[in-house]
């Protein structure tokens, strides 16, 4: 028993649904495409779990942030999917491939052939367990990666009003979830092993900035150790959290965000693998030319540094899709994919932007105590990459286009001095062909801060000008 079809996608998360999209906006038929998901919802913007699917109050559910929305797309319901004449094949897992036949083999018996596979199977989060800490599945444990999670960790927070919670891990999905947490009135403890948040993008000092602004709404950070055991009460809950470094942290729920593995597993020895992931060109094709891989799985050639990169960012994600379709439908007219990473957060009345790499020397810009501030990287001579704390629509795309064009820097103390103006002042640069530089990734529509953020794009804007007017007129004074 099987069914067969042109294309078919593996997996249902974001690089899924934008694929899905960039399908029927090149004319894919009726009946030619199908989407195999574990999960049982369609397609949906994950980074959405832990901003607004967490808030106490008008948090985000579904169908409100199904994909394409957080880049300002269409919103792809099951109605959507079925007008398009889209097979969704949902709560469904693949559990076998054969690359050679090109067929895959569901949990359920049924094979499903293809001529094009495109392999969007994301990623899983770390358990413990592979740490060799036992968590006997306790039911106030939690992590967060899919919809379930999602559930469980609103019903284990609500049960938790006013009570204890350690998070395990400094990453994305630790400092996101500290913040929901706070703001569901939860007292957090932070653990890491690492010096500080963000370890893998912030430097010290960056980090600085957000532990502080952390510590003042009440979370107490412990780094430089990690979780040894956990202590469970009679009906198996955990109780108390025992670190490496003698402390026991009484508690009432823990969230673990301690990294993901890439869900490789259905192609190791069938396709090349690097990077943990699937290896892929610029047309994101792997070792087999009728198999894709796009998103947290694939790694692709980041053109602008020369490297083979596995990202683990929606935005890679969703431009991966776009481009893997645009390949597959139209071939002759698509180039290779030439990515520019970035990476964001927003946590509280926080908002940060990162593009490129944080490779080579850092200088730092703007106001640290507060409002607006930045750092550049400066790698051989080039600017490689940026960051932005409060920043514009407008100053994002600044420094995302200056980072893109990767101008020379010769002075750094120039640069520290110029700060923000450096990048806006790059950006405004007559090019002979504009690099396609988009920020879309900043989803205002559907990842709004937890609290509302005020700062009005005008003020910053005509402070800017007014900061650029200022540099323009000292470095004028200075030659
Ligand atoms: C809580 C959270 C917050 C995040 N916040 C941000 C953020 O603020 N900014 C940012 O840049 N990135 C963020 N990310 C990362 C971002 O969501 C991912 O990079 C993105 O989801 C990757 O898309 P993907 O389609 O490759 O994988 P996923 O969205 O993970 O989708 C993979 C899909 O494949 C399915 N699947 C896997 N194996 C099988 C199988 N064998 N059979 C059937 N189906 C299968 C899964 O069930 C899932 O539906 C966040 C991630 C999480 C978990």
């Amino acid at each position: 028993m099987g069914r067969a079809f042109v294309y078919v996608i593996l997996g249902g998360g974001v690089a899924a649904g934008y694929a899905a999209l960039e399908f029927v906006k090149k004319g894919v038929s009726h009946g030619e495409l199908c989407i195999i998901s574990e999960e049982p919802v369609a397609p949906y913007e994950r980074p959405a779990l832990s901003k607004g699917f967490l808030l106490p109050e008008a948090p985000a559910r579904l169908p409100s942030f199904h994909t394409c929305v957080g880049a300002n797309e269409e919103k792809l319901t099951p109605k959507w999917y079925k007008e398009h004449g889209i097979e969704l094949v949902l709560g469904t897992r693949v559990k076998s491939a054969d690359v050679r036949r090109k067929t895959l083999l569901t949990a359920t018996g049924e094979t499903i052939s293809y001529k094009i596979l495109i392999v969007a199977t994301g990623a899983r989060a770390l358990k413990l367990e592979e740490f060799g800490v036992n968590v006997s599945d306790a039911e106030n444990v939690c992590y967060l990666r899919d919809l379930a999670d999602a559930n469980r960790l609103v019903d284990v927070m609500q049960s938790c009003t006013g009570g204890n919670a350690v998070v395990i891990g400094g990453g994305y999905v630790g400092m996101e979830c500290a913040a929901s947490l706070v703001i569901n009135k939860i007292n957090v403890t932070m653990v890491f092993p690492e010096a500080h948040c963000m370890a893998r993008l912030f430097t010290p000092k960056i980090a600085k900035y957000y532990e502080d602004y952390y510590t003042a709404k009440g979370v107490n950070f412990i780094k430089g150790t990690v979780l040894s055991s956990f202590d469970f009460d009679s009906n198996g809950k955990v109780t108390a959290v025992n670190l490496r470094d003698g402390r026991k942290l009484l508690v009432d729920m823990v969230v673990v965000g301690i990294g993901i593995r890439p869900n490789t597993s259905l192609f190791e020895g069938q396709l090349t693998m690097e990077k943990g992931g699937i290896k892929v060109n610029g047309k994101l094709q792997s070792s087999n030319s009728s198999v894709c891989a796009i998103g947290d799985v694939a790694a692709f050639p980041v053109k602008v540094s020369g490297e083979i990169r596995r990202l683990e960012h929606v935005d890679s994600a969703r431009k991966s899709a776009k481009h893997a379709v645009s390949a597959i439908m139209d071939p002759g007219k698509t180039e290779e994919f030439d990515y520019l990473p970035f990476f964001y957060s927003r946590v509280f009345t926080l908002s940060w932007q990162f593009y490129g790499d944080n490779l080579g020397e850092v200088i730092y810009y703007g106001d640290f105590s507060g409002g607006t501030f930045g750092a550049y990287w400066v790698n051989q001579g080039h600017l490689v990459g940026s960051f932005l704390e409060g920043g514009t629509k407008d100053e994002y795309q600044a420094i995302a286009k200056a980072t893109r064009l990767r101008p020379a820097v010769e002075d750094l103390a120039e640069l520290e001095i110029q700060g923000l103006g450096f990048a806006v002042a790059i950006s405004q640069k007559p090019q002979s062909s504009p690099p396609p530089v988009d920020v879309s990734g900043s989803d205002l529509l559907l990842e709004k801060p937890l609290y509302a953020w005020h700062a009005t794009a005008g003020v910053i804007l005509a402070a800017s000008i007014a900061a650029l007017a200022y540099l323009y007129g000292r470095r004028r004074r200075r030659l």
